[in-house]
């Protein structure tokens, strides 16, 4: 017998849809990749102009299923590139800007991106790949017609005559909740960069499940900066989270050095903010070097590689900011853990609390974990046996785009247990809380991006015989 409740496809459009009917003139702010400068919009301005977006992008021949393309920060226009491409059906790509041109070359080809969105600061990249990318239809640049940049890409046109003389009208949803909705390239094991494929509901069953209590558990109340960039995970689900719950988004552009994020969390009150370590500790750096406090920041998530204790002691014993350690990887849109306190830590003295919290944490809700010897034989949950951790459920990836990586005759990346093996190796204590001791995969993180060895040698050669600067995969001071 089935249920008799309504059919509600679980579609991302209605996120923006509940942030434009019951909270529009909830503020996102974001730091301008022009100039620097704080601009101001709405819930409903951002859904308004998605909207001119969809129909911009409809005009223009992109249809269901087409893959859009954004090599962009956090900003309002790209919130807006984000629901306007989902909205309609179409793929939002997020291509990430850390890599090297050849290798965005390489993924946007394998995407068949048909339309590629930019931040200025990334001009040179589109320049140097533009005529590698036989799919890419049209270039927009995210910016105003006063501000397009004077290079060489070919059928160029600037965000906001893109979107102009475009009506509010477009039809969004409408289409079966496991459409596609975003995808997100991972370099995370041996051999080329894999398509991870969220779906409509995925992206939606996820975004709940980060924002219950335990884990982000913002509200209304709340005003969210998400540091952590829409392409590394999609922002951890924070652009989906915040307006789902009608959150005030700061949005940091390309500005992520400790004194920029120091002064937008300050100027902006914000109660909520998450990021890679490395973030971190340049504003914590920041504020130790000019003796400054937080006035109103509450809570910080903290993922992408292990709390370092330092950070963790931080922002806890320093400045009274709960940390929210939390775990998780690009194949499970991204969260998997969290390491918020049980009662049973609680009854603990604060040290073992503080060990506690280093530990990588217990799983979400729509996250089944479990550790394995090499046979593939559960271990036991005593906290020191270790094995490789198994995932699975309705945000973890079932496939990778195109079957890239596949480990049965259905494509699928799968273990023959029908979970995904996410190349970590783990300890699960008797609480339920894992914490990473190992790494199976073959890969080295720089700066909060996976690299295998592999490819790490093989362009770090290429780049030295060429004369290019050393530290190839060093990233900048803006990390991810
Ligand atoms: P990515 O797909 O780039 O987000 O990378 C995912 C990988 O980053 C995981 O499989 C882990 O190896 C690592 N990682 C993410 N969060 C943590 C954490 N809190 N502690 C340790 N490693 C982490």
């Amino acid at each position: 017998m089935l249920g008799l409740m309504q059919d509600w496809p679980l579609t991302v459009d209605k996120i923006l849809d509940h942030a434009r009917i019951n909270f529009p003139r909830r503020e996102i702010v974001t730091r301008s990749i022009e100039d620097g400068s704080l601009s101001r919009t709405t819930y409903y301005n951002v859904w308004r102009r998605a909207q001119q977006v969809t129909n911009a992008l409809q005009e223009r021949g992109i249809g269901l299923g087409d893959r859009v393309a954004t090599l962009a920060w956090n900003t309002e226009r790209h919130m807006e590139v984000w629901y306007g491409a989902m909205g309609m059906g179409a793929v939002l790509h997020t291509l990430n800007p850390r890599l090297f041109p050849e290798q965005i070359a390489w993924i946007a080809n394998h995407a068949e991106d048909k339309a590629i969105f930019f931040d200025l600061t990334f001009t040179p990249i589109i320049a140097a790949i533009a005529s590698k990318l036989p799919n890419v239809k049209f270039f927009v640049a995210l910016t105003d017609r006063d501000h397009l940049p004077q290079a060489d890409i070919p059928n160029l046109i600037a965000y906001e005559d893109f979107i102009e003389g475009h009506a509010p009208d477009a039809k969004w949803g409408g289409f079966d909740e496991n459409t596609a909705a975003g995808l997100c390239y991972t370099s995370g094991t041996t051999g080329e960069p894999k398509g991870v494929l969220y779906s409509h509901r995925s992206n939606v069953l996820h975004g709940m499940a980060a924002n219950s209590v335990d884990c982000f558990g913002a509200g209304a109340a709340d005003v969210v900066l998400p540091v952590v960039p829409m392409f590394h995970a999609n922002a951890w689900a924070i652009a989906f989270v915040a307006p789902m719950c009608g959150a005030k988004l700061v949005m940091p552009g390309a500005k992520l050095d400790g004194q920029s994020v120091y002064e937008l969390l300050e100027s902006e009150k914000v109660t909520f903010t998450a990021a890679v370590p490395t973030v971190w500790l340049m504003l914590l750096n920041y504020m130790q070097e000019n003796k400054l406090k937080l006035s109103t920041l509450k809570r910080v998530a903290i993922g992408g590689s292990a709390v370092p204790e330092r950070v963790l002691r931080a922002f806890e014993e320093d400045y009274g900011v709960e940390v929210i350690h939390a775990w998780g990887m690009t194949e499970m849109s991204p969260i998997g853990t969290i390491g918020k306190l049980l009662p049973e830590h609680y009854a603990m003295d604060h040290e073992s609390q503080i060990k506690a919290k280093l530990k990588q944490g217990r799983a979400l809700f729509t996250v089944e974990m479990k550790i394995v010897d090499d046979e593939g034989v559960e271990k036991p949950h005593d906290g020191k046996a270790f094995g490789r951790l198994l995932v699975k459920g309705p945000a973890v990836a079932r496939a990778y785009f195109k079957n890239a990586g596949a480990k049965n005759e259905n494509g699928e990346c799968l273990e023959a247990c029908g979970f995904f093996d996410t190349g970590d190796v783990a300890t699960l204590d008797e609480l339920g809380v894992m914490q990473i001791t190992d790494r199976a995969k073959d890969v080295i993180k720089s700066g909060g991006e996976w690299i295998s060895f592999d490819r790490h040698r093989k362009y770090r050669g290429r780049r030295r015989r060429r004369g290019e600067r050393g530290g190839d995969w060093r990233l900048s001071s803006q990390m991810g």
